[in-house]
């Protein structure tokens, strides 16, 4: 930027200049100022299990948590973590070195990428990817390399061919997520093998985000990565009581990894947020040790919520791509005689009063992107029927 005088340069540096805006913004304004139903951003329209919150006040009126909590999470959380993580998927991880509490999943992406990352590392991710990958890949200096999942039949899949030709000798992790936002492809059991056995030849880093490990509606249920041949040495693991337990605004996440790696996102993360959320980590111990039965409940009311909006827009006359996982379900517009989702989703709330996300904003390949919206189903069923029926109204004839 030489011959630029101060007030001459941009103000946002070149690694961000392209994450200038969020859609989300913009919708859920779209949203308020048209009293539409806002299916845009994922969070739930009620508060989680109400002995969780309670447990929350009770920690903030005893006061613990109320002052900087230790920098690598409170010991009743990390303990929580490892014996969730051994009961759910027999993974051992030791409370004290092996498990990082962060900011959400949020601080832990970034920590884990802002940590394992050199400039000029290639970062290979699934596309389309959560908003903050492609940002903090940009902020660890990484060039992102994304891998297309492509519409099959009624999913979204990963080529494993096209994921093996991404791979170069500058690739140092692979960025997965599993189920994922915002396809609601949750990987199969051989696709997570193939993905293993490229990781374990390349000698490549894994990170994988699972915040929505307890919403698989398949039988299968969730198959965390590390769970396979040759990855608990070399996956970090990120998972978040945002999307489980439905309290997205108190940013409790957690990393799980081996003591080097774990050492080396905590490394970062001390500088990020230092600590995070001291009552609600306490409050988040004990949703980890709730009964299999809230785990259930909680999946089985977000599937019935899932059918119900897949039902609606099916009616309308959209594409529903079923989703496996998550509370998310992907659409093409096509069958509308609609092929921009942008233009789409910038003329719903007028024509439906609903609001969506067009899937393109999670595409380096836009193109690739452009006929698929978004729409999220954590809302009340009354909401959802209503939504449901606005789309029939204006799109079914
Ligand atoms: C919501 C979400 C996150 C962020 O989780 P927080 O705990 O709220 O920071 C990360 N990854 C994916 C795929 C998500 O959908």
């Amino acid at each position: 930027m030489t011959g630029m005088t101060s007030s001459e340069r941009p103000l946002l540096n070149r690694r961000l200049a392209e994450f200038g805006t969020t859609i989300f913004a913009e919708m859920s304004a779209l949203a308020l100022s048209t009293g539409s139903i806002n299916l845009g951003q994922g969070f739930p329209d009620t508060d989680g299990p109400v002995e969780v919150r309670e447990a929350a006040v009770l920690a903030l009126r005893e006061g613990r948590g109320n002052q900087y909590p230790p920098g690598p999470g409170v010991p009743e959380l990390r303990t929580a973590i490892a014996a969730h993580q051994e009961r759910r998927y027999g993974l051992s991880y030791d409370p004290d070195a092996e498990v990082l509490v962060t900011a959400g999943a949020t601080e832990a992406i970034a920590a884990a990428l802002l940590a394992l990352v050199e400039p000029g590392d290639e970062v290979v991710a699934l596309e389309p990817y959560y908003d903050s990958y492609a940002a903090c890949i940009a902020m660890a200096g990484g060039t992102r390399v994304p891998v297309t999942l492509r519409p099959d039949g009624a999913t979204f899949r990963l080529d494993l061919d096209e994921l093996r030709a991404a791979v170069t000798p500058r690739t140092r992790l692979l960025l997965i997520n599993t189920p994922h936002n915002p396809t609601g492809t949750v990987l199969t059991r051989d696709e997570l093998t193939a993905i293993a056995e490229l990781a374990v030849e390349r000698d490549l880093l894994v990170v994988t985000d699972e915040v929505y490990e307890h919403l698989v509606f398949d039988e299968a249920g969730h198959l965390p990565l590390a769970t396979f041949p040759g990855m608990r040495e070399r996956t970090v693991t990120i998972g978040s009581a945002g999307k489980t337990f439905s309290f997205t605004g108190w940013k409790v996440g957690w990393v799980t990894g081996t003591p080097k790696l774990v050492s080396a996102v905590r490394s970062a993360k001390q500088f990020l947020t230092y600590v995070a959320s001291g009552p609600f980590q306490y409050a988040v111990a004990e949703a980890l040790r709730l009964p299999d039965t809230y785990f259930t409940a909680f999946r089985e009311d977000l599937r019935a919520k899932r059918d119900l909006l897949g039902t609606g827009l099916a009616d309308a006359g959209f594409k529903v791509f079923q989703p496996s996982g998550t509370y998310f379900v992907t659409t093409d517009i096509r069958p509308l005689g609609e092929t921009d989702g942008f233009a789409f989703c910038r003329a719903l709330p007028e024509r439906a009063g609903v609001v969506a996300i067009p899937n393109a904003v999670f595409y380096d390949h836009k193109d690739a992107g452009a006929p698929y919206v978004r729409f999220a189903f954590c809302k009340r069923t009354e909401v959802l029927v209503d939504a449901a029926e606005r789309l029939r109204k204006a799109f079914a004839h």
